[in-house]
């Protein structure tokens, strides 16, 4: 076979080209002709058992909700085995899972996971938000940490099923525009301390009450950032950056700890000798700026090195930055699309020289979130917010998105959840 052609910088592992890419090098079997010796993930056999103990729900923001410790009354789970392939999927009370001491995820971080939000729409109605690129993307991260693939459109219609038995319940109609939060996870549940790609994995989701961060008790009016020190760095090229994988997390912690303790609210981390411009905390990190040539430009960083996440925020952005701000919109100035490599120093010229217009983080948990300061080894950056707690292109943004997930605004992103009764 021809060697593979390295991905395009611009190119997103979440589309068709990318996964396939993605699959051919870490689980050929899901390439239609390959084998097929064992039972796939498959939601159509999933089996039903009901708590017999529902629990009350919390009110929003609530301590209950702040706390992030409550979760929905059900999880579903999947238990694969190298011999056996995919057991059936169970829908059952949510509880305690049973490991065993050696479990290979507990040593040696064979663990991956999603990030998603279900919304209820200010129509009535629950949604996800683009829930198949989640479910690709967890295929990326659990492959890249040796964990078995599956096809992502049966996770897809395991985190449906999920949604239409609780969602009704835990987000109820009487409170349209909130949500819960969805954690996809998957462990290497292996009890065999051996090295080694484990033989035995557990799927499953759960459903977690979730404060809303982007109003009133989050980070506003605009977020604070610290930039990483040169002793940390949170990705690397051959590294794991892209891949939503435990391991990324933990060694990330102490940072931002130190970052909190010291009144920012996350970390801009920074690679390489020119300090590159990669992400802030566990969101993809964009700025509007003008050239020195007068025009307009949205930059964020590329995909191409895999040091940064895929995020389905920031395709969303991108895409609809693209389609929506290239002169259409009266109000604001058409802005040029740029997925490059940017570095600090970049940042801090326009900054200096007044030509920084904004900046934002954006990702599932945080949302849009606009920034108001960067420091950097001292140098503290004053971020323009041209509307006040938000820059202008962050804000129109933020509510095309908020249209699409709560229903305002029909849209293909946006997948309408049929509940149970
Ligand atoms: C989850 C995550 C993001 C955001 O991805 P979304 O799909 O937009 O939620 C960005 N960066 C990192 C490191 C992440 O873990």
């Amino acid at each position: 076979m021809a060697p593979t052609l390295e991905a395009p910088e611009t190119t997103s592992q979440l589309v068709n080209d990318g996964l396939k890419r993605t699959i051919t090098k870490t689980a050929p079997s899901l390439i239609p002709n390959g084998v097929h010796a064992l039972p796939e993930l498959d939601a159509s056999r999933l089996t039903t058992t009901l708590t017999s103990h529902p629990r009350s729900v919390p009110l929003p923001d609530s301590d209950e909700v702040k706390a992030q410790r409550t979760c929905t009354d059900h999880m579903v789970t999947a238990q694969w085995t190298l011999s056996a392939g995919w057991a059936a999927p169970e829908l059952k009370p949510y509880g305690p899972l049973s490991l065993m001491p050696t479990s290979s995820c507990l040593h040696y971080a064979t663990e991956c996971f999603e990030g998603m939000k279900l919304y209820r729409g200010f129509d009535g109605r629950l949604r996800l938000f683009r829930p198949s690129l989640n479910c690709r993307r967890m295929l990326v991260s659990s492959t890249r940490i040796a964990l078995p693939s599956f096809p992502p459109a049966e996770l897809e219609q395991l985190i449906i099923a999920l949604c239409a038995r609780d969602g009704p319940k835990w987000l109820p109609k009487e409170r349209p525009g909130s949500f819960l939060y969805i954690r996809p996870t998957m462990i290497g549940n292996d009890p065999a301390l051996g090295v080694q790609k484990p033989k035995e994995a557990l799927l499953y989701i759960i459903v977690a009450c979730f404060p809303n961060m982007s109003a009133g008790t989050g980070p506003k009016p605009g977020m604070k950032l610290l930039a990483s020190q040169e002793d940390m760095v949170r990705a690397w090229p051959g590294g794991f950056g892209y891949a939503k994988v435990g391991a990324n997390y933990g060694p990330s912690l102490l940072a931002q700890g130190e970052a909190r303790a010291k009144g920012y609210d996350q970390i801009l981390w920074l690679f390489g000798e020119d300090c590159e411009v990669t992400e802030a905390g566990a969101s993809n990190f964009f700025v509007v700026w003008r050239t020195r040539e007068g025009g307009l430009q949205l930059v964020t960083a590329p995909l191409g090195e895999k040091i940064i996440l895929d995020g389905v925020t920031r395709r969303s952005v991108l895409e609809l930055a693209r389609e929506r701000l290239s002169g259409r919109d009266e109000e604001l100035e058409a802005v040029e699309v740029v997925e490059r490599k940017f570095q600090m120093h970049e940042l801090v010229e326009a900054v200096e020289e007044g030509r920084l217009v904004e900046a934002f983080a954006a990702g599932t948990a945080f949302f849009i979130a606009p920034i108001a300061a960067i420091s950097f080894r001292g140098k503290d950056l004053k971020i323009p917010m041209a509307k006040g707690d938000t820059g202008a292109y962050a804000g129109a943004i933020k509510t095309w998105l908020m249209d699409i997930m709560y229903g305002r605004c029909q849209h293909e992103w946006g997948v309408v959840i049929e509940e149970e009764e």
